[in-house]
């Protein structure tokens, strides 16, 4: 199996297997795109923990987590989700945007990450004490605008928590090289132009240029499709839908290259 690369950023592994050790819930919190999921697969491969992950969205219930009965023949028969899974073989789950799940799932949740550590199934009346090994891991983006849901205190509160953010410029470069195997002079000027995109506060965007479409970039530009080109459609184009934006994007991007 290939080993997946993930260039810490300060003390996030020491917290990870600290929280691990405690038996504490981990919430990663920060923008899209800042190396949470990659961090999380990079530690359930490095402890040896099979790893579930699921993207919360408005339509996820807790039937999809938790399992459902489904017919088999003229019998019912009981499956286990994804969460019930990780709770009994003790893996690692890891809810991705958590503020996005149904409220269900938060309440389903709340057993599971105080002492009790244990998943009432209400379908099958049954009670399940987590496996020790079992962890929760989730991410949350409070930087969305308003309009997008917000995490309960009461639930953020069961968490111990982890702020993820955009790397310094040495530790941009050097992920943006390892992942793409582009040279060092375009890797530095990638990460100058993300900088000055971020400090572009006037462009009032919901959220600015993170390291994924950095690395989406460096990507293109590896392959051969000339550097501005490649800026435009990796970075300016899913940066906004508003022209003025846009194009004022692409003119920093046509400075800086
Ligand atoms: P998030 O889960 O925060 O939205 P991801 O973990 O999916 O972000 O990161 C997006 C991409 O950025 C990854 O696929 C990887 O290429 C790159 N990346 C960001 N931070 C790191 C890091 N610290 N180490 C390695 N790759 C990183």
């Amino acid at each position: 199996m290939e080993t997946i690369f993930y260039k810490s950023i300060g003390k996030e592994q020491e917290i990870f297997e600290h929280a691990y050790k405690n038996k504490l819930p981990l919430l990663l919190k920060g923008p899209t795109g800042t190396g949470k999921s990659r961090f999380v697969e990079f530690m359930a491969q490095k402890m040896g923990k099979k790893l579930y992950t699921i993207t919360c969205h408005e339509e996820t219930s807790s039937t999809d987590l938790i399992g459902r009965y489904i017919l088999k023949g003229a019998e019912t028969v009981w499956i286990d989700g994804p969460m019930t899974r990780a709770v009994k073989e003790g893996a690692f789950l890891y809810l991705d945007e958590i503020a996005e799940a149904r409220p269900d799932i938060i309440v389903a949740l709340h057993s599971l990450t105080d002492h009790r550590r244990s998943l009432y199934i209400d379908k099958t009346g049954e009670t399940i004490t987590a496996d020790e090994n079992f962890m929760l891991v989730a991410t949350y983006n409070p930087g969305y605008q308003r309009g997008f849901k917000e995490l309960k205190p009461s639930t953020r509160q069961r968490f111990i928590s982890l702020s993820f953010n955009y790397p310094k410029k040495e530790i941009e470069s050097e992920i943006l090289i390892k992942e793409t195997g582009i040279d060092n002079e375009t890797a530095n000027k990638l990460v100058k132009l993300g900088a000055k995109i971020r400090n572009l506060t006037e462009l009032g965007l919901a959220e600015t240029v993170s390291t994924r479409l950095l690395v989406d970039a460096a990507l293109l530009i590896k392959s051969g499709l000339p550097q501005r080109l490649s800026c435009d459609v990796a970075i300016a184009e899913p940066l906004s839908d508003d022209e003025d934006t846009t194009n004022a994007i692409k003119d920093l991007i046509s400075l800086s290259l």
